[in-house]
């Protein structure tokens, strides 16, 4: 598969969709995978733009199809990345953006070879906090599990390959685009993508 799978994982609250949002302004040739969630909908949010809100028994139908490239219960709904979409945008080779929480992101480092990881953290535990309560689109009883579910995923923080801590919102899209830029330019894919014989031809000039 040709096109890179990036996949950013964070506590709720940190910042993950904006920066995400600011990112896929300004880099090319790079896909969102919307997840399919069991979560009620945000009166915000937008069905096919934000994820693809199905029930509980419709999710677990595509589970039993193996519809999933991985899929876990988080904050006490099912959520679930489709797996055809993005193994066919890699294939063709387009970079693919997921948004996952920690579980999901295990499940891919054991099935999707040279994906690249990145965990966005926030500034400190009482920063994460004072965000959540500011977004209010939870209720007070989610939001203390969200708060209690951020502690066990920062814990996981080592066996992601890069750590951005978002301070500045612009500096966290800096440094997304940056590590996914560096990424498209390491020799291996670079070749990968436009073919050896393209670079290392001499176009039949030398004798
Ligand atoms: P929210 O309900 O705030 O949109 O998302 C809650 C958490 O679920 C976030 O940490 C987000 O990264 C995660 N999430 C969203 N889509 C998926 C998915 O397809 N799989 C997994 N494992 N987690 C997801």
């Amino acid at each position: 598969m040709a096109g890179v799978l990036y996949v950013i994982s964070g506590p709720s609250g940190v910042g993950k969709t904006s920066i995400i949002d600011g990112v896929m302004k300004k880099v090319k040739n790079v896909v969102f995978s919307v997840s399919c969630t069991t979560r009620p909908k945000r009166p915000n949010e937008v069905d096919g733009r934000d994820y693809f809100f199905v029930d509980e028994r419709t999710f677990k139908c595509m589970m039993e199809q193996d519809e999933f490239l991985e899929w876990a219960v988080v904050h006490g709904y099912y959520y679930g990345t489709p797996r055809k979409f993005v193994e066919e945008q890699l294939k063709n080779n387009v970079n693919v953006i997921l948004d996952i929480d920690v579980q999901g992101a295990m499940t891919v480092m054991k099935k999707v070879k040279d994906a690249v990881f990145i965990f966005i953290a926030p500034p400190s535990f009482e920063e994460l906090k004072r965000r959540l309560m500011r977004r209010g689109t939870e209720r007070q009883e989610d939001m203390m599990k969200r708060l209690e579910d951020a502690k066990k995923e920062l814990e996981q923080i080592p066996k992601f390959q890069y750590l951005i801590v978002n301070v500045d919102l612009q500096e966290s899209i800096d440094q997304l685009t940056s590590i996914i830029v560096a990424e498209q330019l390491k020799v291996e894919r670079v070749i990968e993508r436009l073919g050896s014989h393209k670079i290392f031809s001499d176009g039949g000039d030398s004798q």
